[in-house]
């Protein structure tokens, strides 16, 4: 990960006093997750750059922290795009090695350091999610000029097309102090993986340097959410602040952190996709008013859990291809031992989904969460006439993955489908048009909702569609 910051101004090596760094020399400095050095690939009276060169350690990243770092697969944690992006260790790193100059400190040239001069700054690359037209929405209210190069994802392989990699410059007559504030509170913006440093003091680093210019940026809400996204309350409280300092005269202090607020945290940040899914589904389902209900490709009953759990589900009936995943099913419900009257509710049945099959005949709803993208192509027009032609149920409740959304997932692999049984995903666009068109053909309404955070280009991680005839 490079940072290159580049000015015009003469002499220009005075670059080196703002950054108290001398530009003939090359500086190596030890943070806690790698290293940083500092150098000046250019150095002349009418042109100085000095280079910030990050050097991640993944292993050691995890090591450090033992165990689960930061969720997501064994192999995700060693090999992802932490080395060579820019993100909230690029801001950590400009607060360590360019700490004064970040602070608007030079003791040899005071009167620079306070006086706007030409400087441009490259990162080498940016994750940006949202796109270039987000990064623009954010640099350019600044008053800078921005440069935007996108990357494929592969060279070698046009057809897996674009990567949310840029190589990004921006460029303005600034003071150095704002444009390393600028890069230090907004780079951790347009990453999409939790901050390396979460923690109660994220929200006074984002004030204080967020300063008067973050209260009047037009995306100020855009940015609070994504720099405290982990942390709601955080982020509620921040929006606060910002307000109460655009409108001193108006706004009363907000007080701390209320308890609820807490609570909240500690619902909300569990929350697993999955989790937040099979409440999606289970909502459509109740909404349905639905009694008799079928889990279709039910797996090992994460669904049924919850079905069994509302009394509204009189009938319950999972089906799986898989024995083993019924297995398992039955176990992790423990249906052996469930009382009488419960165990009366609910079936496990094999089948597959591609035949018709009279047992899932005349049930109000069917789930068939996560399961059509495990189907081949060729079998999924079998799927829809056993679900919406023979089954036929008054609601269908189907999720699927979004693939746009992939790019923003470390640890998707290079075909960029989720899961290695996964025989194809489908964009918003497409799954939209598999369900008007199967909707049309059985005599379905259909509609769809996102489920999980939705990106506002991207679209949201899961998809749901729910189908309902007269
Ligand atoms: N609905 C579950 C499981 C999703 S995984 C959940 O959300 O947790 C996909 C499931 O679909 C697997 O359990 C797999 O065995 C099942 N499946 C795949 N093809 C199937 C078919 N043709 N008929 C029935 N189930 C199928």
């Amino acid at each position: 990960m490079l940072l290159t910051i580049t000015t015009t101004h003469r002499p220009a090596t005075d670059l080196g006093y703002l950054l108290h760094k001398h530009p003939g020399r090359f500086q190596s400095y030890d943070l806690s997750f790698g290293q940083a050095h500092v150098f000046y690939p250019e150095a002349s009276d009418g042109r100085c750059a000095a280079c910030l060169l990050l050097d991640v350690d993944p292993v050691g990243l995890v090591r450090g922290r033992g165990g689960d770092g930061g969720g997501g697969s064994l192999l995700a944690q060693y090999v992802n795009d932490r080395p060579y992006t820019a993100s909230s260790f690029l801001s950590v790193a400009i607060a360590q090695v360019f700490g004064s100059a970040l602070g608007g400190r030079c003791k040899d040239r005071p009167d620079l350091a306070t006086a706007p001069i030409p400087l441009e700054a490259r990162i080498d690359v940016l994750p940006v999610r949202g796109g270039e037209a987000f990064l623009r929405a954010v640099f350019e209210p600044l008053g800078y000029a921005v440069e935007a190069e996108r990357h494929p994802l592969d060279e070698r392989f046009p057809e897996w097309g674009e990567s949310p990699y840029f190589s990004v410059t921006i460029a303005g007559e600034t003071t150095l102090a704002d444009l390393l504030t600028h890069l230090y509170v907004l780079i951790p913006v347009f990453d999409g993986q939790k901050h390396y440093f979460v923690g109660e003091d994220e929200l006074e680093k984002l004030l204080a340097k967020g300063g008067g210019w973050l209260a009047r940026h037009p995306q100020k809400d855009e940015i609070a959410r994504r720099y405290l996204r982990f942390r709601p309350s955080l982020y509620r409280q921040a929006l606060a602040r910002l307000v109460q300092e655009e409108q001193p005269a108006e706004a009363g202090p907000e007080g701390d952190e209320r308890p609820a607020d807490r609570a909240e945290d500690a619902l909300e940040r569990p929350l697993s996709l999955h989790e937040q899914r099979i409440g999606a589904v289970l909502a459509a389902l109740r909404a349905s008013g639905a009694r008799r209900v079928l889990d279709l490709g039910c797996g090992e009953g994460r669904l049924l859990r919850e079905l069994l759990k509302d009394k509204q589900f009189e009938e319950i009936v999972g089906m799986d291809v898989s024995i083993r995943s019924l297995e398992n099913a039955r176990d992790r419900l423990k249906l052996d031992r469930l009382p009488e009257r419960q165990a009366a509710r609910i079936r496990l049945i094999h089948g597959s989904l591609i035949y018709r099959d009279r047992r899932l005949e005349g049930f109000d709803a069917a789930a068939v969460v996560e399961v059509v993208e495990h189907l081949d192509p060729p079998r999924l027009s079998a799927f829809e006439r056993a679900v919406f032609e023979f089954a036929r149920p008054r609601a269908v409740v189907l999720t699927t993955p979004n693939r746009e959304y992939n790019v923003t997932w470390e640890g998707v692999g290079a075909d960029r489908l989720r899961h290695s049984d996964h025989r194809f995903e489908w964009t918003r666009q497409e799954f939209r048009d598999w369900a008007e068109r199967v909707a049309g053909q059985h005599g379905y309404r259909v509609r769809f909702l996102p489920v999980g955070p939705v990106d506002e280009a991207l679209g949201p991680p899961t998809q749901m569609a729910v189908f309902e005839r007269d």
